[in-house]
């Protein structure tokens, strides 16, 4: 079987500078009265523009707290797609990446679709440059390209299917049973994972994920000796030393359902720690434990909190909804291309309701607070 990791040196990694220029876009934290009066005024203003809000499980708290008081979405990146594509409002406001803005303008063109901060981007989307994946794709034509959703709408506009980590693994299972090859990008982990469940024949692209990728597989191993009943719950994009000492491996949306479901009292939560805000929501009776990642004093460009997520806050919301800013354009003809990767992922999800987690008891993901 095949499988040939491509030899891409990621543009983020050494973009030391790129990580550093989102944390100096970290919004300073607010005081308790600050927080209300901020979240009042991006209650109002999203009342007044008819806007809805769509977080992502990796945001701030009060950001996901204001989404779900509203009537909007906290979700993973699948349904933030479904939800957004679906709900009857003209203006989204997607709090999260850049890239669930795009697929957000991609799915509903008639929206106005506007984030916080635009600057908020992927290490994976930054590794993956589409010339060079034009490029890569153009040199294996004899393979299905599917592209894990943290990617450009470029990059999307040249793949076949668009998978998120709720559905790769049904996908990838999908295309291996119709005899196809697959050309994967851009996180290598996960391609990784999904390949040795699936046994498919899968062409690498060599992209990580700043996050899961400094999660540190030894350090886990005595961290679960000093926690002999916790249950490790791992995200599929970190490496294999870690993955493999996973009791749960699976999407956001999978690890929570997993805590609000499981029967022991603590967790290792192996993602970003911007989850555990939902987690403690969700399951206030269960003891939550950071995974371990380098450290502050070694070279941890993330420590666990994604910093293109953590530039997201209440004064971002009220500052895009009042001047109009951090609007998502397209080109049409890329929107148009990458629509059908889109879709095919879609379309699949909703004619195999199955073979995607299912939501556990008291898990709401879309409305409402829980
Ligand atoms: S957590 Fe990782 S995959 Fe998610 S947006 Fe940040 S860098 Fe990208």
């Amino acid at each position: 079987m095949e499988q040939v990791i491509f030899d891409y040196t990621r543009q983020d990694a050494s973009g030391a500078s790129c990580t550093a220029h989102a944390w100096a876009k970290v919004p300073e934290p607010l005081s308790p009265d600050q927080r209300r009066q901020w979240k009042e005024r991006a209650k109002t203003l999203l009342a007044r523009h008819n806007a809805t809000l769509v977080a992502h499980y990796y945001v701030d708290g009060d950001l996901q707290d204001l989404a779900l008081e509203t009537g909007g979405c906290v979700a993973d990146s699948l349904e933030m797609a479904r939800f957004g594509r679906d709900h009857a409002s003209k203006t989204l406001v997607v709090a999260g990446v850049r890239f669930m803005g795009e697929t957000a303008k991609i799915l509903s063109p008639d929206k106005r679709v506007l984030m916080p901060d635009l600057d908020a981007t992927c290490s994976l989307d930054l590794g993956c440059p589409p010339q060079d994946f034009a490029a890569f794709c153009d040199a294996h034509p004899d393979r299905r390209v599917v592209v894990y959703a943290n990617t450009s709408a470029a990059v999307k506009a040249r793949a076949d299917w668009m998978v998120t980590s709720s559905c790769a693994l049904a996908i990838v299972r999908h295309l291996k049973e119709q005899g196809e090859k697959v050309l994967w990008a851009p996180d290598k982990h996960l391609g990784r994972y999904i390949q040795e469940q699936t046994g498919a024949d899968m062409l690498m692209w060599n992209g990580a994920c700043i996050v899961h990728d400094e999660f540190k597989g030894m350090e886990l191993e005595l961290l679960k000796r000093e926690h002999p009943g916790a249950l490790v719950l791992v995200h599929p994009e970190s490496p294999r030393n870690v993955v493999e000492q996973a009791d749960v491996v699976g999407s956001t949306s999978q690890l929570l359902q997993a805590v609000v479901q499981g029967g022991a009292r603590e967790y290792i939560v192996a993602t970003d720690n911007g989850i555990l805000h939902r987690m403690r929501q969700l399951a206030p009776d269960k003891v939550l434990i950071e995974a371990p990642t380098a450290g502050n004093s070694a070279t941890c460009k993330s420590c666990a909190h994604c910093p293109w997520m953590a530039m997201n806050a209440l004064q971002g919301v009220v500052t895009c909804l009042e001047q109009g800013s951090g609007e998502i354009t397209i080109p049409e003809s890329t929107r148009s291309q990458a629509l059908g990767c889109i879709e095919r992922m879609l379309d699949f999800v909703a004619r195999h309701p199955a073979s995607i987690a299912k939501p556990a008891q008291g898990f709401v993901p879309n409305v409402g607070a829980a």
